[in-house]
């Protein structure tokens, strides 16, 4: 008992000194981390631990754009803390694609005051896949959860021209769909004087590639058009920002990955016993295991159809 009294007072110290640490930290305003690209453009990463992707600041003489919605709660946190880029309202929230951490946040921002939009085929690709994706994100994330919604919200304006541009005296922004890549509605966004290319997941830097809607065979023709922008920046949808580097590697990691599958498809070899060794040239965009990206490539190859034409679970 003594010892057990004498102990108590330092453990109790330490957690108050704990407790008071903690508030400390609550109370300091959260910090927006965002790296500046050019004047009026920030690249902000987003937590690979929260299933985050990265957003991207476009600052216009009146208003500012964001692209992509996110997941709910980092459209939360943006929310509160774009102002701290610039005291500009959002006025227009762009999806580079369908998939819920690059979409389901929408609602989020038209509640606080922006439009959503998007290529048509981003909401042609919520129609086939939801609400099934919606539910089942539900069931597994409290953000998407507390929005107490039994469907995807789409983007509110869907333009099917490409380029649709928005322009102003300061700047000009376009924004491009050059075909199914990663998905049937992939969007870019281009800005032209600085040079600057917002690529959603059509290109992301590292391994941290989703393939199963995608059309294989043609994402590479899609990375093409990006590549003849020539752009100085390159801002994908996860990884770091970089260059040129991003789109040629991510070129030719999907090229290289489909002719080593085509080749074993060729040599008769049944799915099962395909065991890949790419080029270390791909070495950035290799996944730990490659069964998942050789099965999407194997199904596009031997059913001649493109991996997200065929019936698939998403993974
Ligand atoms: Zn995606």
């Amino acid at each position: 008992m003594k010892s057990r009294r004498l102990s108590a007072p330092p453990v109790l110290a330490v957690a108050a000194a704990c407790f008071l640490l903690l508030l400390t930290a609550a109370a300091q305003p959260n910090r927006l981390v965002a790296h500046r690209i050019a004047r009026g453009v920030w690249f902000l990463p987003g937590d690979a631990s929260k299933g985050y992707c990265n957003n991207i600041v476009i600052e216009m003489r009146d208003y500012l754009i964001v692209v992509d919605a996110n997941y709910p709660g980092r459209a939360r946190e943006l929310v509160a803390q774009i102002h701290q880029l610039s005291p500009k309202p959002v006025l227009f929230v762009f999806d580079t694609h369908a998939h819920r951490d690059h979409a389901y946040g929408n609602i989020v921002w038209t509640q606080a005051g922006a439009t959503t939009f998007a290529y048509q085929g981003v909401a042609d690709e919520m129609d086939r896949y939801e609400p099934r994706r919606w539910l089942d994100t539900a069931a597994q994330r409290q953000d998407v959860r507390s929005l107490h919604l039994a469907d995807a919200p789409r983007p509110q304006l869907l333009f099917r021209q490409s380029p649709f541009i928005l322009r102003d005296s300061t700047r000009e922004v376009r924004f491009y769909f050059f075909g199914w890549a990663h998905t049937r509605g992939d969007g870019f966004v281009w800005l032209p004087r600085e040079r600057i290319l917002c690529t959603g997941d059509a290109a992301v830097n590292g391994p941290r590639n989703k393939l199963w809607d995608a059309n294989l065979a043609n994402w590479p023709l899609v990375l093409e058009q990006a590549i003849a922008l020539q752009p100085r920046f390159v801002l994908p949808g996860h990884g770091d920002a970089g260059g040129l580097e991003i789109l040629t590697g991510q070129k030719t990691f999907l090229s290289d990955l489909y002719a080593a599958v085509q080749e074993q498809v060729r040599a008769g070899t049944p799915l099962a016993r395909i065991h890949l060794t790419l080029p270390a040239r791909d070495s950035n965009w290799i996944p730990r295991d490659l069964t998942g990206d050789t099965d999407a490539a194997y199904a596009e190859i031997t059913r001649h159809q493109p991996a997200g034409a065929l019936p698939h679970e998403w993974k």
